[in-house]
């Protein structure tokens, strides 16, 4: 498999919707349905209000770049640069 590295994540009860979003190609959020705030990564916890009821809701495809990190060490075995992250299937 040249190009392309699989990253084998476990899936909790909190992030399966995620993850299984990722294998159809969909950016799904976790949206708080007290506050109604997204928040990623996943969590077990509401990071803003500690709510526990959650929906998850396919971002639109709009917004903006807050912040971003360039990586210069393959923090996986086998990882070279320019490979492609996704989760297994
Ligand atoms: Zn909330």
């Amino acid at each position: 498999m040249q190009g392309e590295f699989v990253v084998h994540v476990g899936e909790h009860y909190f992030d399966a919707p995620f993850w299984q979003g990722c294998r159809e190609h969909r950016l799904l959020l976790p949206t708080c349905r007290a506050c109604g705030k997204a928040h990623l990564p996943p969590r077990p916890v509401r990071p803003f209000c500690f709510a526990e009821e959650i929906a998850w809701q396919e971002a639109s495809g709009h917004g903006h770049v807050s912040t971003w990190t360039k990586v210069h060490k393959a923090w996986f075995p086998g990882l070279r640069r320019g490979d492609a992250l996704r989760p297994s299937a």
